[in-house]
């Protein structure tokens, strides 16, 4: 089975909207991640679809002015938090924090979404295999001697460039770099069931080009998120493979 996580970002604008979007778009096999404001409505609204959260913090509680913690968001229900997407990197979040994040989220008992991806620049001069090794290293290294028991973990492939683009990566790429991932969780002594997935202008006309592949094991979605019609055929499409 693969997963499917439709990240909304900072929409929609009203609670409102934010209710009709789930209820439109309740359909079991979707991990919806809504903005933090509207978490406890989406959750009164979804009967099929799951619940993440788009970034967390690492203390458990305390003097954090505007943060949110693990533990709070596992109190309103939200089972998965997306970690590090590249749109939070860009705001200043380095690869120490995102490791602090993954630990507090595996701690807590939430399933991070761990996202990983090199620039256009970084593409151009060869290095994508090495950003993404760099980033996947440095998030799981707290995480080595504290975790005995298997735990899902995600991590999510989302180049920068592709991202909000119209312009994904090919799924030759994709693959590649995912056998990449896959190499090195393996090589490390983590107990870890890792899915592996992609992101990057995915909508319902190119996502069963990567659902074929089975080395993708779902999509991390953003825009097309945003129309139910959408989201819900790219689920439809994922259960196929
Ligand atoms: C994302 O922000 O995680 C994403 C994949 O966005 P989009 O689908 O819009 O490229």
């Amino acid at each position: 089975m693969k997963l499917i996580i439709a990240n909304w970002k900072m929409n929609p604008e009203t609670e409102f909207e934010a209710i009709n979007l789930a209820k439109a778009s309740d359909v079991s096999g979707l991990i919806i991640a809504p903005p933090f404001l509207f978490l406890e409505e989406v959750k009164h609204s979804l009967k099929n679809a799951k619940l993440a959260a788009q970034d967390l913090f690492w203390e458990k509680l305390g003097a954090y002015t505007g943060e949110v913690s693990a533990e709070e968001l596992k109190s309103l229900g939200v089972e998965y938090v997306i970690v590090g997407h590249s749109e939070r990197r860009a705001l200043g979040e380095t690869d120490e924090m995102v490791a602090k994040k993954v630990k507090a989220a595996s701690d807590a008992g939430l399933i991070p979404v761990l996202c990983v991806g090199e620039s256009a620049v970084e593409r151009a001069s060869g290095l994508t295999e090495e950003v993404v090794t760099r980033q996947l290293l440095s998030a799981l290294e707290l995480l080595k001697s504290l975790i005995s028991n298997s735990l899902p973990f995600i991590v999510a492939y989302e180049p920068l460039w592709a991202i909000g683009s119209h312009n994904p990566a090919t799924p030759q790429d994709v693959v590649k770099v995912l056998q990449c991932i896959r190499t090195l969780l393996k090589h490390l002594t983590l107990d870890l069931s890792p899915f592996v997935i992609y992101g990057g202008s995915v909508d319902a006309l190119n996502a069963h080009d990567f659902l074929k592949e089975k080395e993708i094991d779902g999509l991390l979605v953003g825009g097309a998120s945003l129309k139910p019609d959408q989201i819900i055929r790219i689920v439809e499409i994922s259960s196929l493979f």
